[in-house]
């Protein structure tokens, strides 16, 4: 039997369309929500972020501003400009991608974002809001994973969730957000021993590694919800996850594909956050 496919193209644009919605409210009141992505470099993939992530403030109805700068801008220069945009009243949410270049000491700037505006959700006090179970903004990517979910119907309640991978940006912030939604937790990473033991016994599987196939058909339960995080580039250069699609399918319950699953939902959970920062500011 093959699994129910978790489409995160059709979710985003019901919750886009609700975006669109509240930020046309906002704007009845003289409020538009801003965000404000700032690229330092000339990172090719994160030009196409940026870019998507502009565009998909413009289509629902978010002001946006794009600061471009050359990749040896300096860091006090670059923390001028983050004071600047906390200070703008225009500006609801500050993005600063990732990655920077290297003389520019990413985690500083990031904790030079006002936590008020950190739509990304990666500053300290964000993490620590979220450890706590304190309103603050979740990170986009494991917060869409959560949306998914959730668009399923899915009760978490004394499940075993198994997250792969632990960075502070997906796999830490999602088991987080699992266990707060009274799932069993394990995180495993690359030190874990025997993968396919602990995801065999697992409801939920989020894989966050950024490796083709570190989940395949044997690792899986029959009839378990499979998220899939992973942006990888298969033999033929095209976009793949870190699941095997094909087989893991046939086992699952429900998954998410790879393009058009976790992908768009961060994106718009972007909006969302920035959405938010601008209703909490009022
Ligand atoms: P990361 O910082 O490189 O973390 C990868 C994690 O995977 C690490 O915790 C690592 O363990 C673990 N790992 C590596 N090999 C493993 C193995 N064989 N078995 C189990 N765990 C293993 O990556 P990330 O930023 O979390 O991103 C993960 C993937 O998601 C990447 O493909 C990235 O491109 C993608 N991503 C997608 C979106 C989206 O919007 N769709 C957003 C963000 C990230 P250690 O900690 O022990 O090294």
């Amino acid at each position: 039997m093959s699994a129910v496919l978790i489409d995160g193209n059709a979710l985003s644009r019901e919750l886009r369309a609700d975006v669109a919605m509240r930020a046309a409210r906002l704007k009845a009141r003289g409020v538009t929500p801003g965000l404000a992505v700032v690229l330092v470099g000339d990172n090719p993939a994160s030009q196409v972020y940026v870019r998507n992530k502009v565009k998909a403030c413009e289509d629902s109805g978010l002001h946006s501003v794009l600061e471009k700068y050359d990749a040896d801008l300096s860091e006090a220069a670059l923390l001028a400009r983050v004071d600047a945009l906390n200070n703008d009243p225009a500006i609801h949410g500050i993005l600063v991608q990732l990655p920077l270049p290297a003389h520019i000491d990413a985690q500083k700037v990031i904790e030079a974002i006002s936590p008020a505006k950190d739509v990304d959700g990666f500053h300290i006090a964000s993490a620590g809001a979220l450890m706590t179970g304190m309103p603050g903004f979740w990170p986009c990517t494991p917060y869409g994973c959560m949306k998914m979910l959730e668009s399923i119907g899915y009760e978490l309640k004394g499940k075993h969730a198994v997250v792969i991978g632990r960075s502070n940006i997906v796999g830490k912030p999602m088991a987080l957000m699992l266990l707060q939604q009274n799932a069993t937790v394990t995180i495993c990473h690359s030190g874990t021993r025997d993968l396919g033991a602990l995801t065999r016994q697992a409801d939920v599987i989020v894989a966050a590694v950024g490796k083709r196939n570190v989940l395949t058909a044997d690792m899986v339960k029959p009839g378990a919800v499979v998220i899939d995080v992973g942006m990888n580039r298969n033999d033929e250069g095209k976009l793949c996850g870190d699941v095997d699609f094909a087989g893991v399918r046939e086992v699952a319950g429900w998954i998410t594909p790879v393009p058009g699953g976790v992908g768009p939902m961060t994106i718009t959970m972007l909006l969302v956050n920035t959405l938010e920062a601008a209703e909490r500011g009022l």
